[in-house]
């Protein structure tokens, strides 16, 4: 384990772990997530089932899953990141993404470094039966994080550790060998509530129970029809993924900078203004999101996204020059780009330029 721990640890993993294939405890608090429909509509979750708490269903001659955390924050993050995040937000004309989505597509990452770790093992002990996964729709990976020490699960529902806080990847190798399980961790939320009362459309229902269907993480990314009016202004800049009940999380003060280049934010997706990015055709936005998770949410997904953001930024009154030629600006762009949207872009075009400031 002290071998597969060091192999792991230079390719850029922050801790790994081994949990047994017995989640049967974790089964009826899936069941329950699914019956009640809080999964929106990731239907691929319901379509596993119970099999994603069964790893050796989903993987036959599955006996042990080893489990592997890698930290994402940037290496060049500053001392004072999570203000500069919450900076961020309070500017209205500045396109905000998620801190995980800003380099390079962590599946990629992830896989090619989980399976690197498998064919190292398979030096050591020859042949063996394994599959990887990373951020899976089968894959119970919070649960599986969590009885193998990695981190426990917060009221968030996302894993976090005491000393590297939440903001890491999760990914497995599931295998046909045997290994002792690594203790599970111990969790350390207490009394704090901080996510739950952070978080901008009340997805935290009850501490461990998401709704994703409130989730503006799920809405911005998975969710393929209108964004629901009553979220449209909570989503304020944001145009892809929520870390707001992270962000408040006070065991984000150890977040770790990643080893890898990998997650160095990109350009022209970081710092940019809604504008610029409202500017993008098609051509461009596959261009510039060239082997980025963003890519997945595809060019109406993202134009809806944006459309929202834009109406918030409208609805900022502008008191001075500057602000109402920006004000202008954005009902220009909206305005030009009605003509040629699908209709589900126009309809929040539409409700954009509704927002404007009285
Ligand atoms: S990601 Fe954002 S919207 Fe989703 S639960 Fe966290 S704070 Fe709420
Ligand atoms: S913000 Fe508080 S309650 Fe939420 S995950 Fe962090 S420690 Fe737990």
């Amino acid at each position: 384990m002290q071998q597969l721990a060091e192999w792991a640890r230079q390719l850029g993993f922050s801790q790994i772990g081994v949990a047994g294939i017995d989640l049967s405890t974790a089964e009826p608090g899936l069941q329950a997530w699914l019956d009640a429909g809080w999964h929106g509509g990731m239907a691929y979750m319901a379509a596993h089932g119970l099999k994603r708490a069964r790893p050796a269903e989903l993987r036959p001659g599955t006996l042990s899953v080893i489990t592997a955390r890698m930290d994402y924050l940037p290496r060049d993050a500053p001392p004072d990141w999570i203000d500069a995040e919450w900076q961020a937000q309070r500017d209205p004309h500045r396109a905000v993404v998620s801190v995980y989505a800003r380099g390079r597509d962590y599946h990629k990452v992830l896989r090619t470094r989980l399976q690197r770790l498998a064919d190292r093992l398979i030096q050591e002990v020859g042949p063996l039966g394994h599959r990887v996964f990373t951020d899976s729709a089968p894959v119970l990976e919070v649960e599986l994080a969590a009885r193998s020490g990695l981190g426990w699960r917060g009221k968030h529902t996302l894993a976090l550790q005491r000393e590297g806080g939440s903001m890491f990847f999760l990914g497995e190798i599931f295998v046909d060998l045997a290994l002792p399980p690594t203790p599970a961790a111990t969790a350390h939320c207490g009394s704090c509530s901080a996510c739950i009362d952070v978080c901008p459309t009340r997805a935290i229902v009850a501490p461990y129970r998401l709704d994703a269907r409130r989730c503006i993480s799920y809405l911005t990314i998975e969710h393929e029809g209108p964004i629901p009016i009553e979220f449209r202004a909570p989503m304020g800049n944001r145009i892809y993924g929520c870390d707001d009940c992270q962000l408040a999380c006070p065991w984000n003060k150890y977040a770790q900078r990643s080893t890898l280049s990998d997650f160095d934010p990109r350009a022209p997706l970081t710092g940019a203004t809604l504008l610029q990015l409202w500017a993008w055709d098609e051509a461009t936005f596959l261009q510039h999101t060239e082997g980025s998770a963003m890519r997945r949410i595809g060019w109406t997904r993202w134009r809806r996204n944006l459309a929202v953001a834009l109406g918030n930024a409208c609805r900022e009154a502008g008191e001075t020059a500057m602000q109402t030629a920006l004000q202008t600006a954005l009902q220009t762009a909206l305005e030009t780009a009605r003509p040629a949207a699908c209709e589900m872009v126009r309809e929040h075009i539409d409700w954009a330029l509704a927002q404007r400031a009285a």
